[in-house]
């Protein structure tokens, strides 16, 4: 039996906040000042931890830059020193420019022994395609082992530490039109391992992507299902504060012109197979990765704010706009 005193502690916890997030970037793409990137940081008794890590990459430096303008970090930040000492680690969703453009360009004045995470193909991609001293320089551990990679394993149910912060990861494997693979983070905190939020790159609808055989034969992988299991017990124990996913596009277009990308009805229909789960009215959906087409955001907002009513909880990030949650 806990006492009356652990009861209260426990509760305080569940509705003080857990993580603090700076959107460095919220666009889904042409916006070379404001690409995904979000960096989190843990929350102990109002203060966020001095530690971050960045969700994806595409926009690091006007990202801090427009933080300290929102005052969401200290007016003094010194911002080259805040990505050299606190930015400890950096977690890629997979390999697009729009996700690692601001991070290769901030490399050179970045401080050693920082790691680089995701799956085995995403670090792939950024040591064959753009530290291959060619497209860029080698900053990667085989060159100026300015970054370690940390590669994850997607068949791992384990979380892993983060080195350098008090983050556990775990990854899962996502479809950003077959077969090529995007990635979703688990991100737990390692001394109030209660409390969690998932964030995942780009995505297609399980409906729509599909995998074919070498007997051409086409099969549904399902990760977003099998992402939705995996997470239920988290949110039944409420546990899970947030899930950052993307809506790339208003409605209205057809399945072969989504290129691997969610709209708000099928965003809604991957969120109600969670929602057969368990009910979600308490974990935030933090909406990324919105196309900076014409009226796309504004449009985006109306169609998704409609279903409000059946219990979910869009927030729609601004860069440089913390988020406490
Ligand atoms: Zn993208
Ligand atoms: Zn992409």
């Amino acid at each position: 039996m806990k006492s009356a005193i652990e009861m209260k502690a426990m509760h305080t916890r569940m509705l003080s906040p857990s993580f603090y997030v700076l959107p460095l970037g919220t666009s889904g793409g042409l916006e070379e000042d404001n690409l995904s990137s979000y960096l989190l940081a843990s929350i102990n008794d109002y203060i966020p931890s001095s530690t971050y890590i960045a969700l994806d990459c595409g926009t690091i430096r006007h990202g801090i830059e427009m933080a300290i303008e929102h005052k969401s970090l200290p007016e003094d930040t010194d911002i080259d020193v805040f990505i050299r000492n606190q930015i400890k680690a950096y977690l890629i969703s997979h390999g697009h420019l729009d996700r690692v453009s601001g991070f290769l360009l901030n490399n050179p004045n970045d401080k050693a022994e920082k790691v680089i995470v995701g799956l085995n193909e995403t670090i792939q991609i950024i040591q064959d395609h753009y530290y291959n001293n060619k497209a860029w320089i080698n900053f990667g551990p085989t060159g100026l082992k300015t970054y370690n990679y940390q590669i994850l394993d997607p068949f791992s149910s384990t979380s892993v530490p983060i080195p350098g912060t008090d983050f556990d990861v775990r990854i899962f494997r996502l479809c950003h039109i077959c077969p090529f693979l995007s990635s979703a983070f688990l991100i737990s905190r390692r001394t109030y391992s209660s409390e969690a939020v998932l964030y995942l790159g780009d995505t297609g609808p399980d409906d729509v992507e599909k995998m074919t055989l070498p007997n051409n034969r086409t099969y549904s992988p399902g990760y977003l299902k099998q992402l939705w299991q995996a997470i239920t017990p988290l949110i039944a124990e409420r546990k899970l504060k947030a899930i950052f996913i993307e809506v790339s596009y208003p409605n209205g277009r057809s399945s072969n012109q989504l290129f691997g990308h969610l709209t708000p009805e099928w965003l809604l229909k991957e969120l109600n197979v969670l929602r057969r789960y368990h009910k979600i009215n308490n974990v935030k959906i933090i909406i990324t990765h919105i196309k900076p087409e014409k009226n796309a955001r504004n449009t985006i907002i109306k169609e998704l704010n409609s279903a409000t009513s059946l219990g979910f909880n869009f927030v729609f990030p601004t860069q440089g706009r913390g988020i406490w949650l």
